[in-house]
């Protein structure tokens, strides 16, 4: 999946005025991107950010593990080329996938050797927050804290602006754009906005496995080497450890700076890890994983334990409206938000941010009536790359007992998933080398998902089907 950024051949001079509505991860991305296009941006955020990197009301999400795939990673560099340099300075870890990560599936522990895929590892407020700081430094993009939007202005059939709060004095004025962008996370009031100007609401899909997470950030000993820099065993359903938790996992991996590391712990099936630490620590040993009793033994707990339950993966089909107002597009959560256990959606609001880069490369100038025709063709470009994480995050989920699938707000029955076929899927390329590191690029979101599908494997898993099925079920 290329999320390379092309610059214009002749950048054309920048004019008009785009509005950002929030300015987290899709909201400072997009800003980047839209400022290789407006004179002038302006992300509005309710909240106020704070000035080092630290929680905030607005990302609640913030205090529970964040990992930033390597398709985010391209994706974030693309748009603010200072990125990675910038957060490992600043104490960023970069990991390699392969020799620093260890990840047990349902097979056994993947294969870990010497390899080229990196990771820039760190905490949300910290990935955020250097997001934020390097597109606040480019010309031209302003962000406006304190600053509620309340709705948009339309006049004859596009939208003009927005209806804004300003949350210190309580005033409410209007703000003129050429371009509303929508980046306010999976709570994105407009929906409702649209209805309210006379236009439909997308049709909305969820499926909710009820996953739900407990983190906290630790203390290791000085010096602790556990012979890995972040581990992820996820539920392993019945491939779980004999008399180990089906519906239980955890992750451990190292923040900013040395001794302190996130431990997040998973439980699906609505089989949700408590809140209070000696409950936690119990919760925890019933995995049954050795490794991970042997860490946490290590971890001095270092902040307050905490939940987190809204993992709904939530699609709003913003592709398919049958009509809709010109010059407003939207991204990140508020369009796809998937379930958090699959680490996809910081890459996707990067990727959304460079579609949405390369779609204005197409358009004649950012006079608000040449951009005609943006807002559906961005949405159905967007939804491109939104449909395969789509489908592994749900994909996944489909397996989990009790899961449920909604249409607008209907129960539907849930697909059966190809279970038997990515269980072994998982097991091929676990065997050698080259293949799991070609599987692991994929699942980073930088190499195209198409060989998976593709004769080689396919008939490769069928030939070996058996021998296969004993592996996952070791
Ligand atoms: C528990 C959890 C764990 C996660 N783990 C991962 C992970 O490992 N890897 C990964 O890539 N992703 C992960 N995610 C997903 C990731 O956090 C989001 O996909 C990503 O942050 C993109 O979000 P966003 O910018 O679209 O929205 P958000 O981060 O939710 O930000 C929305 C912003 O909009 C502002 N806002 C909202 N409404 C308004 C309004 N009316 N006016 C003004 N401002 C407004 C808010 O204050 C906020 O700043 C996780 C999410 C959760 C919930």
């Amino acid at each position: 999946m290329s999320t390379s950024s092309a610059q214009q051949e002749t950048p054309r001079e920048r004019s008009g005025r785009a509005i950002v509505i929030g300015g987290s991860m899709a909201g400072s991305l997009a800003a980047a991107a839209l400022s290789r296009h407006f004179a002038e941006v302006t992300v509005l955020d309710r909240d106020a950010f704070p000035e080092k990197p630290d929680h905030r009301k607005g990302v609640p999400h913030g205090h529970h593990f964040h990992a930033l795939l390597a398709g985010g990673r391209e994706a974030i560099d693309s748009l603010l080329p200072d990125f990675s340099r910038r957060a490992v300075e600043d104490g960023a870890h970069t990991l390699s996938v392969t020799a620093d990560v260890r990840y047990r599936q349902r097979c056994g522990w993947m294969p870990r050797f010497p390899g080229a895929l990196e990771v820039v590892m760190a905490s949300r407020p910290f990935i955020e927050w250097t997001v934020r700081e390097l597109a606040g430094q480019i010309d031209g993009i302003h962000y406006r804290p304190r600053t509620s939007v309340l709705g948009l202005r339309l006049a004859d059939g596009r939208v003009t602006g927005v209806s804004v709060k300003d949350e210190q004095s309580g005033a409410e004025s209007d703000l003129d754009a050429d371009l509303v962008v929508d980046a306010s996370g999976r709570n994105s009031k407009a929906s409702s906005w649209l209805r309210e100007l006379g236009y439909p609401s997308p049709s909305e899909t969820t499926v909710n496995a009820h996953w739900g997470y407990s983190s906290v950030f630790v203390r290791v000993p000085k010096g602790w080497d556990p012979g890995f820099r972040a581990m992820y065993t996820p539920p392993l359903g019945e491939g779980a450890p004999e008399g180990g938790a089906r519906t239980r996992g955890c992750a451990m991996w190292v923040q900013e700076g040395e001794d302190r590391w996130i431990f997040t712990v998973q439980g699906a099936a609505g089989d949700y890890p408590p809140r209070d630490e000696a409950g936690l620590r119990a919760y925890v040993a019933t995995i049954g994983v050795a490794e991970v009793d042997a860490a946490v033994a290590e971890f001095e707990f270092i902040s307050p334990v905490q939940v987190w339950r809204d993992t709904t993966n939530r699609l709003r089909d913003y592709a398919n409206l049958a009509m809709r107002p010109e010059n407003f597009v939207l991204l990140g959560d508020s369009v796809a938000a998937f379930n958090p256990v699959y680490g996809q959606g910081m890459t996707m609001a990067a990727i959304s941010a460079v579609t949405l880069d390369r779609e204005l490369q197409n358009v004649p100038s950012t006079r608000p009536d040449a951009l005609a025709g943006l807002a559906e063709r961005f949405q159905k470009s967007l939804d491109g790359s939104i449909q395969f994480c789509w489908s592994t995050s749900t994909g996944q989920d489909y397996r989990v007992p009790g899961v449920e699938l909604m249409v607008d707000g209907q129960a539907q029955p849930s697909p059966a998933g190809e279970a038997e076929f990515s269980d072994r899927l998982l097991a091929f390329v676990s065997r050698d080398r080259e293949t799991y590191e070609k599987f692991m690029e994929t699942t980073q979101l930088i190499r195209s998902p198409e060989w998976l599908a593709g004769d080689e494997v396919v008939s490769a898993i069928q030939a070996d089907w058996d021998e296969l099925g004993k592996l996952v079920l070791r």
